[in-house]
C-alpha cells in the first residue's frame, strides 16, 4: 500500500447554509510537493482551502493530516498542527508595520527555520520597509508580507489562495520565484491559481475543480491544453 499521505481529503463536502459548495473532494498532498488547484470563479477552490483550515465546517474524517482526522478543528489548532494559509486578498493589518504583521504569524509558532532574518533575505524589500505601515506598500509587496506572515508559523503545509490576483506579470514572477526557496527544506505547498499556465509551471500535480467537484487531476507536465480546458469549462 502507498504511504499515508501528508494531507488527504476523502469525500469532502462543504456548504454555506442550504447551498452546497463542495460535493465530495478526494485530494492528496505528499511531503515536499507543490500541488495546484485551478478552476473557474465559483468552482469551490477557496472553499476547499477554508475547509482545510477550519474556516468552513466539515466532517472530522473528511480531512486527514498524517492519517489523523482534523476536519472541523479550530483554525488556531490547525495552524499549530502545521497548516498555514495565505488568504485571498492578503488580509493584512494595514496600519501596522510590515514587521508587526510578520510577527502576527508567529502567534502559533512551531520550531523551524523561518525567522524574520530569513524572510528578509528572501524578500529584501520587506527589510527595507519593515517599519512602514503595510497598507502603504504596493500590492506585490503586501503579498510578500502575507506569505511571510504565514511562513512565520513554520508550517509543514503552506496554502496559497490566488497569489497573482491583481498583480502585474513581473511582480507575479518575482513572487513565484520564491517558491523553490520556500520548498527547499521539504515544505509542501497548495496553490490556488487562476493562471493555468503558471499553475502548471510551478506545480508537480494539478487538480481542476468544476462546480464543487474534481473534474481532472494529474501530473502537471502530462496534462494537455485540451484536457484542461475541457475540465475547466466543461466544454
Ligand atoms: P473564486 O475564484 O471566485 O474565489 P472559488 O473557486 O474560490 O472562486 P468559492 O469562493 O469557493 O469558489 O465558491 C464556491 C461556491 O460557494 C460559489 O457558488 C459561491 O457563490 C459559494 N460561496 C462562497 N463563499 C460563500 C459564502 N460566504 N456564503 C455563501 N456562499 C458562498
Amino acid at each position: 500500500a502507498a504511504a499515508t499521505p501528508l494531507l488527504q481529503t476523502r469525500g469532502l463536502q462543504a456548504r454555506y447554509g442550504d447551498a452546497q459548495a463542495l460535493f465530495g473532494i478526494d485530494f492528496r498532498l505528499d511531503a515536499g510537493e507543490v500541488v495546484a488547484i485551478i478552476g473557474a470563479n465559483g468552482a469551490g477552490k477557496s472553499t476547499f482551502l477554508k475547509s482545510l483550515t477550519g474556516l468552513v465546517q466539515v466532517d472530522p474524517g473528511a480531512v486527514r493530516l498524517r492519517g489523523e482526522a482534523i476536519g472541523g478543528r479550530a483554525p488556531g489548532e490547525i495552524v499549530r498542527r502545521g497548516l498555514a494559509m495565505v488568504p485571498e486578498g492578503r488580509r493584512l493589518f494595514p496600519s501596522l508595520s510590515v514587521e508587526e504583521n510578520l510577527r502576527m504569524g508567529a502567534f502559533a509558532r512551531r520550531p523551524g527555520r523561518w525567522t524574520l532574518e530569513r524572510l528578509y533575505t528572501m524578500f529584501p524589500i520587506l527589510k527595507e520597509k519593515r517599519r512602514h505601515p503595510s497598507g502603504a506598500l504596493s500590492g506585490g509587496q503586501q503579498q510578500m508580507v502575507a506569505i511571510g506572515r504565514a511562513l512565520m508559523s513554520n508550517p509543514d503545509i503552506l496554502l496559497c489562495d490566488e497569489l497573482s490576483l491583481g498583480l502585474a506579470p513581473i511582480v507575479i514572477r518575482e513572487i513565484y520565484e520564491a517558491m523553490p526557496t520556500i520548498t527547499a527544506d521539504g515544505m509542501s505547498v497548495v496553490i490556488v491559481e487562476q493562471d493555468v499556465t503558471l499553475a502548471q509551471q510551478v506545480s508537480r500535480r494539478v487538480y481542476c475543480f468544476q462546480e464543487g467537484r474534481v473534474s481532472l487531476e494529474g501530473d502537471s507536465s502530462a496534462l494537455s491544453r485540451e484536457q484542461i480546458s475541457q475540465a475547466y469549462f466543461g466544454l
